[in-house]
C-alpha cells in the first residue's frame, strides 16, 4: 500500500493510472476508521481496479464553535485497517498542502445545502463540495463512494458533480450499524456508556417511523411528531431538527411516498452533535 502526502505527486500517479486504463475509485474520509468506512472500500474493490482513500480533517467545514481541534485523528490504526483492507494507496495530505496560506477558492451548492444541517452549519457543506472537488482534482476517480449515514453531503455532492460536469460516478453505499442499532460514526469515540445508551433512542426512533410507514401512516407530521417524543424522553438527547425529505432533492415532504423519502435526524447527545436517517 502506498502513503502519499503530497498533492502535486498524488495527482501525477493518478493521472498515469489513468493512463495505463486503471479505473480508480476513492473512498474520501475524514480517518478514525470504522466499520462504516470499510464497508464504502469493499464497494469501491467491486468498482475499481485501483483503490484511494483519502485521510484528511477537512477544516474548511468544521464552524468556528465546532470540534475540529478534537476531532479524533489515528492515522497509525487507519493504515492498518486500510492494509487489511486492501486499500492500493491512502492519500494523507496536510491542511496546508490543501489549504495553503492564501487559498481563496470555495465552491458553494446553494440549494440542497440550505436545509437541515445547513441551518445550523451555514458553511459546512460549502467545505465539504470545495474539498470534495479538490480531492477529485487530485485523484481523479472514476467512482467515488460516498455513505448513506451522510444523506444530505450525498445529494450535496451528487449535485455538485452535476452542475460541473465532473467526471466522477458518485456511488452510495448503505448505513453500516453496530449491533445495537447505532450508526458507526467516528464521533462515537466522543460518548460516555451513559450518553451512548441515550444516543441509541436516535436509531430506535428512526426504527419506529419506518414501522409507522410500513403500517400505513403517510402523514408526515405524525410521524414526525412520534419520533420527536421518543427522542424526548431521553434527557441528554437534543432535537436539533427531524425532518422528512426526498433523498434527492432534500424537499421537505408532507405526505410519505415510500422509496423515494427519508427520515432525518440530528440531534445533540449532550456535547455530541450525531446524525443518522432512514429510508421510509
Ligand atoms: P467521515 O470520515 O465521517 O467524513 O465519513 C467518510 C465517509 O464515510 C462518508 O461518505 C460518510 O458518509 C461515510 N460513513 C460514515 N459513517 C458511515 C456508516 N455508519 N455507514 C456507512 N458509511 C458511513
Amino acid at each position: 500500500m502506498q502513503i502519499i502526502h503530497s498533492a502535486n505527486e498524488m495527482q501525477s500517479h493518478a493521472i498515469s493510472l489513468r493512463s495505463s486504463g486503471r479505473l480508480i475509485a476513492l473512498v474520501p474520509t475524514m480517518g478514525c476508521l470504522h466499520e462504516g468506512h470499510l464497508s464504502l472500500i469493499d464497494i469501491a474493490k467491486e468498482k475499481g481496479d485501483k483503490v484511494i482513500v483519502s485521510i484528511f480533517v477537512n477544516p474548511t467545514q468544521f464552524g468556528p464553535s465546532e470540534d475540529y481541534d478534537k476531532y479524533p485523528r489515528e492515522l497509525e490504526n487507519d493504515l492498518e485497517k486500510c492494509r487489511e483492507r486492501g486499500v492500493d494507496i491512502v492519500f494523507n495530505p496536510t491542511v496546508d498542502e490543501m489549504f495553503p496560506q492564501g487559498y481563496s477558492t470555495y465552491v458553494k451548492e446553494e440549494q440542497l445545502s440550505a436545509g437541515l444541517c445547513g441551518v445550523s452549519r451555514p458553511y459546512h457543506f460549502r467545505g465539504v463540495t470545495t474539498v470534495c472537488l479538490k480531492l477529485f482534482n487530485l485523484t481523479r476517480p472514476d467512482v467515488a463512494v460516498f455513505g448513506r449515514k451522510d444523506a444530505q453531503q450525498c445529494a450535496v455532492v451528487k449535485k455538485m458533480v452535476a452542475d460541473l460536469n465532473v467526471p466522477t460516478e458518485i456511488v452510495i453505499g448503505p448505513t453500516l450499524r453496530d449491533a445495537d442499532g447505532m450508526a458507526t460514526s467516528s464521533r462515537n469515540v466522543y460518548l460516555s456508556d451513559s450518553q451512548r445508551v441515550e444516543a441509541v433512542s436516535i436509531s430506535q426512533a428512526l426504527k419506529i417511523a419506518k414501522d409507522m410507514v410500513d403500517s400505513g401512516t403517510r402523514s408526515v407530521d405524525r410521524i414526525v411528531a412520534e419520533v420527536t417524543h421518543h427522542l424526548s424522553l431521553h434527557r441528554r438527547i437534543r432535537v436539533i431538527y427531524v425532518s422528512v425529505v426526498d433523498r434527492d432533492s432534500m424537499e421537505l415532504a408532507r405526505t410519505v411516498e415510500p422509496g423515494r423519502q427519508l427520515l432525518c435526524v440530528a440531534a445533540w447527545a449532550d456535547q455530541t452533535r450525531l446524525i443518522d436517517n432512514v429510508e421510509l
